[in-house]
């Protein structure tokens, strides 16, 4: 097949770096570099990624569809800032799809996959230990992680931006900057996998979920205290 050479579609490396722009973004929301409400001026982006802002624009459309990002009309893009009731709605979706996240990877994920995963928990502790700043990313990627030793793609596809705009929640009501997600309740989850307990590992993901959401500051006071970030930043991804 030949390329079609009035296709809009960008270049293999032209589509790389745009990739490498999203993830770059993504990275910093889910380290709360970047916060809840906070302007994405995307000629500083382009600047910071010597990247341009063609480029920037189209990872902030993609990040605009899986609503991290919102755009305001004359006043430009945005990190959402969930209200409660999409809290809610997305953790009662959350709960019930990684319910159904442990249940599958009881009957897919094999030996290797089940040595990942503590592989992974070897490396959250690690990291909780020393009070690395990248403690709430390794912690959160492991249900990522669980997703994807599943195989498969369709649920892979819906979990990712839920977990992402989860990340987005806790920032934005969490109490204080402890550490939310509970690696011994990680631990407890993959010994109930390895023992292909399906219905104990969605019950205890289901709880390890619930443990997460009701540590938060559910209230639209929270909310308003938190949206402070209405202004320019100078290097936000520094
Ligand atoms: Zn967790």
């Amino acid at each position: 097949m030949t390329s079609d050479a009035t296709s809009a579609a960008p270049s293999k490396p032209e589509a790389l770096a745009e990739e490498l722009v999203y993830d770059r973004i993504v990275d910093a929301l889910i380290d709360k570099r970047l916060r809840p409400g906070e302007r994405l001026n995307e000629a500083k982006l382009a600047s910071a990624f010597k990247t341009p802002r063609s480029r920037v624009r189209r990872a902030l459309n993609r990040l605009t569809a899986e609503r991290l990002v919102r755009f305001e009309m004359h006043r430009g893009a945005f990190v959402s800032l969930p209200s409660v009731k999409e809290a809610y709605d997305i953790f009662e979706t959350r709960l019930h799809i990684e319910g159904a996240v442990a249940r599958i990877a009881c009957e897919r994920i094999d030996a290797e996959g089940i040595a990942t995963l503590r592989r992974h928990l070897a490396l959250e502790h690690q990291v909780f230990e020393e009070h690395q700043p990248s403690v709430n990313r390794i912690s959160g990627d492991f249900h990522l992680m669980l997703a994807e030793l599943t195989g498969n793609d369709e649920l892979i596809a819906i979990v990712r931006p839920i977990i992402r705009r989860f990340c987005i929640i806790q920032s934005l009501y969490e109490r204080s900057t402890g550490v939310l997600c509970l690696t011994h309740e990680h631990q407890t989850l993959v010994d109930l996998i390895e023992k292909r307990d399906a219905e104990g590992a969605a019950a205890s993901m289901m709880e390890h979920c619930r443990h997460i959401f009701y540590s938060l500051d559910l209230s639209e006071r929270r909310r308003a205290e938190a949206n402070i970030y209405d202004i320019d930043i100078d290097d936000p991804l520094g």
